[in-house]
């Protein structure tokens, strides 16, 4: 496509972000350090975030969903855990050693998560789930792990499986350890038989995985329902049942998707909120599984588990969670927002929806469709998804109109009722500029 004037626009804001590209592009394939910040025709430099807003180096001001990747649920720069890591940056940031500071971590997880009976950290919500996968292996001394088409659980050979693109390197052999099931009808269920089948099939599945909400944080949701069955499945064929709660632990609920959905998972993979905007992972679970480490059948090393910054954050974040209102704000925040795009939606007629779970927000642009309380399409849905590059030319139009980023919000503690006005106002106009366009 032709360049556009939304396109125009997005160069004349930001002539610095551009010109940083140019040397980006010199040091990164593709100009950049993880997949997602991977945009044409440049991604913005960022410079300083405080509370919900943040700042380009343009100077250009915007309003923040991204959240550092769903990690930010108490805004940017809190001033609790400024001072928590401030403190302890002072005091040595990594001692080679155990510290108080680790066990008070593990215990906010034990206390807010319900599986929790042990934990184990590492530095990422990718080495997380590839520590629960051993550890499942490891514990029934299987082979097979079962995950969902498109769900998202890290960048690990395993984890990869399903892909359709990209996947040279990872051997596959790797990649025969793997059973990647689709999720059809949106997860509201009747695939659980699919499920069983494979399981019976193979006869040699450690583990079933599932993103607790659905590819990704939430996008397409996943049905209470079908977790509870895969408890049920799972525990009938002494299967480890793992819950990844990278993006919902902590946010979800005070204790994640298990919580809200009253499901204990064997296992659950933790990161992101976890480490109160610092690197840290974990996982947490079954005692019994966990002390595969203990009983020797597996290693586990890693300078930086748990390492003395990363844990102050993370108890300042876990400490806020569990005694606060944090999660209450951001599912409000969350209502607001979901009510002021669905108003926009109605008020200029383009079809479409705004759906999801608390502080997690979507948009289904050019579909019609009514959902239910968890965002799955009751009855028939009309329209079809708008094309990438609509995509593409929206989320444009959204950061020159001063919010980070159109399709997939989440809501902090921190976002205001101003927050909320200019987010949809800003997404209204966005929507009228791609209209003129002629793309939706
Ligand atoms: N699982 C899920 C559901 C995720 O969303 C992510 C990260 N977006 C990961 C795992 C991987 O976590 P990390 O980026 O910390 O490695």
């Amino acid at each position: 496509m032709a360049r556009t004037p939304i396109e125009d626009r997005y160069h004349e804001l930001h002539p610095k972000s551009a010109e940083l590209f140019e040397r980006a592009r010199l040091n990164f394939p593709k100009g950049v350090t993880h997949e997602a910040r991977n945009m044409a025709p440049f991604p913005i430099y960022m410079t300083r975030g405080q509370g919900s807003h943040k700042w380009d180096v343009d100077g250009n001001e915007y309003v923040e969903y991204n959240t550092g990747h769903g990690s930010m649920i108490l805004g940017q720069a809190h001033p609790a855990i400024v001072a928590a890591v401030q403190e302890r940056m002072a005091l040595g940031t990594h001692l080679s050693a155990s510290s108080e500071l680790e066990i008070r971590w593990a215990d906010l997880v034990k206390q807010l998560i319900p599986c929790a009976e042990k934990v184990r950290f590492t530095s990422s919500g990718t080495e997380a789930v590839m520590m629960a996968f051993r550890m499942a292996r490891a514990y029934t001394g299987r082979t097979k792990v079962l995950k969902f088409f498109d769900h998202f659980h890290g960048w690990s050979d395993y984890a990869n499986a399903g892909n359709v693109k990209s996947m040279d390197g990872i051997p596959k052999e790797t990649l025969s350890t793997m059973i990647v099931l689709g999720l059809p009808n949106n997860g509201r269920g009747g695939d659980l038989d699919a499920v069983e089948k494979a399981i019976v099939g193979s006869s040699d599945v450690a583990a079933v995985i599932i993103e607790s909400t659905g590819a990704h944080m939430g996008s397409t949701p996943v049905h209470p329902d079908f977790l509870h069955g895969l408890r049920e499945v799972t525990a009938r064929h002494g299967i480890v049942f793992i819950m990844d709660e990278v993006v919902t632990g902590f946010r979800a609920s005070k204790g994640g998707a298990q919580e809200l959905f009253g499901v204990t998972p064997d296992l659950c993979a933790l990161a992101k909120i976890l480490g109160g905007g610092l690197p840290g992972g974990a996982v947490a679970g079954k005692a019994d599984i966990i002390n595969v480490i203990e009983r020797e059948q597996m290693l586990h090393q890693g300078t930086f588990n748990a390492n003395p910054l990363s844990a102050s954050a993370g108890i300042t974040a876990l400490e806020l969670v569990a005694t606060g209102d944090v999660n209450e704000k951001a599912d409000a925040a969350g209502a607001k927002l979901k009510a002021g795009l669905n108003e926009v939606f109605t008020r200029i007629e383009v079809p479409g929806h705004s759906y999801g779970i608390g502080s997690m927000v979507h948009t289904r642009i050019g579909i019609e469709a009514g959902v239910d309380q968890w965002g799955i399409i009751r009855g028939q849905s009309t329209g079809a998804a708008i094309s990438a590059e609509t995509d593409h030319q929206l989320k444009m139009a959204m950061l020159n109109n001063g919010v980070d980023t159109p399709r997939r919000f989440l809501t902090m503690a921190v976002h205001t009722d101003d927050d909320i006005a200019q987010t949809v106002e800003a997404f209204e106009k966005s929507l009228q500029e791609v209209r003129e366009l002629g793309l939706v």
